[in-house]
């Protein structure tokens, strides 16, 4: 059987702080099943540099990779001599960053002095979202509160929203968007949220009554050092900012830090690499404020933690075959959430198990809030699927906010109506 492959390649350069001018976003396709292409491919252009905005996995899912210009002419003679077709997507990624600040700009002339006049449709700084935090607070002080959970490696607070309309250590639902920093619809998406769950509340039945008997926990900016220089430095780091010993490489991949399967499969030992998985499982101060509120709540009924790209509902397992033993239930839920969220724009998804539906990835968040008894742990991998990746443009984000927050919906709705 043919099965089609396809691969996008995004080719830029890499100066001093960091440009992409007049380079190519480049799809390839590979038209008959060639497996060992493929894992040549990518032990091939697995090395610093190369950044992987989608890594080979499934042969019916693209790949995506971004390659300094210095390697272009290399990487291209690869990929002819091995028979691997592929056709210009992005003409100028530069463009694509150019338009996305010009965009900021424009929203930051006018200085939002409460949460009505916060440009939702707009990206923003770390310290606009931390004052967005802060308005909301204030604005609406018998529902929400800011909890410090603890402090990046730069020294930052891990600042979480919490959403409660009064008792004491009620069941608690729990969102983190943007663990990797340049998934950027991902904090806008956590903004749109924050106001969503206050303007909603006694006036939608339905979040009413999830607030009526749950917390809603909401961390925005859950990579706050990753977040801040993808905007002062570098728009396409991932990782945390802590050094790494013996390495002039920075950071860890914070959804392969975790302890579930920790250092298996998916994960790599390379400091130098997107998928460093760190020295130890929680060695990241992000990931280990979460892994202690987790604990020291120790009711949280869901857990769920936003990524982009590539249009996903995902649940647990990643780094193991095995099933979870809700797998029947989590399907059923993600089948009714990826439903409803297609129902407002037609955006497809797919959903499954993370090791199934994508890769093995080991080492990471909703494996681990799984195997602590968080039931309804998933994972959204948001808009798009490879036109834009992580560049999407900012009159994307409300729609994708709007579509994710119907799944939401429906995940927090099935929390609040089965209670465990
Ligand atoms: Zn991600």
């Amino acid at each position: 059987m043919r099965a089609l492959l396809v691969f996008t390649a995004v080719f830029v350069a890499v100066f001093g702080q960091e440009t992409f001018e007049g380079k190519i976003h480049i799809v390839i396709l590979l038209l008959q099943r060639k497996s060992e292409i493929v894992s040549n491919i990518y032990s091939y252009l697995f090395v610093p540099k190369i950044d992987f905005w989608m890594e080979p996995t499934h042969p019916s899912l693209p790949v995506d990779i971004r390659v300094p210009s210095q390697s272009l002419k290399e990487v291209k003679m690869f990929l002819e001599s091995n028979d691997i077709q592929y056709t210009v997507m992005i003409h100028d990624v530069q463009n694509l960053l150019d338009e996305e600040k010009r965009q900021m700009l424009k929203a930051r002339a006018v200085q939002p002095r409460n949460t009505d006049d916060f440009d939702f449709a707009n990206y923003h700084t770390l310290n606009e979202i931390y004052d967005f935090i802060d308005m909301l607070v204030v604005e609406n002080p018998h529902l929400v509160s800011k909890i410090v959970i603890g402090q990046s490696y730069e020294g930052r607070p891990l600042n979480v929203l919490k959403f409660s309309t009064g008792g004491s250590n009620r069941p608690g639902i729990w969102i983190d968007t943007g663990i990797h920093s340049r998934e950027w619809v991902t904090q806008a998406s956590g903004t749109w949220f924050a106001k969503k769950i206050v303007t909603d509340y006694g006036n939608d039945p339905a979040l009413t009554a999830i607030l009526d008997k749950m917390d809603i926990f909401l961390e925005i900016a859950t990579n706050p050092d990753g977040f801040a220089f993808t905007h002062s430095q570098n728009r396409m780091w991932r990782k945390t900012r802590k050094p790494n010993s013996g390495s002039s490489c920075v950071g860890v991949d914070p959804n392969r830090n975790w302890d579930a399967g920790f250092g298996g499969g998916g994960s790599s030992g390379n400091p130098c690499t997107e998928t460093y998985r760190g020295p130890k499982a929680h060695s990241e101060p992000e990931v280990k404020a979460i892994v202690d509120f987790v604990q020291a709540h120790g009711n949280l009924k869901a857990f769920v933690s936003i990524h982009s790209y590539s249009q996903m509902l995902l649940y647990p397992y990643g780094y193991t075959r095995t099933p979870a033993k809700d797998e029947r239930e989590l399907d059923e839920l993600a089948k009714k959430a990826v439903n409803d969220l297609t129902s407002l724009y037609g955006t497809r998804y797919k959903y499954g198990s993370i090791i199934t539906t994508i890769y093995q990835a080991s080492g990471g968040t909703i494996d681990w809030t799984y195997d602590q008894g968080i039931k309804y742990s998933y994972t959204f991998e948001l808009r798009d699927t490879g036109f834009y990746g992580f560049l999407l443009p900012a009159n994307q984000i409300l729609p994708t906010a709007k579509e994710t927050w119907l799944a939401l919906m429906a995940i927090m709705e099935h929390t609040n109506a089965n209670p465990y």
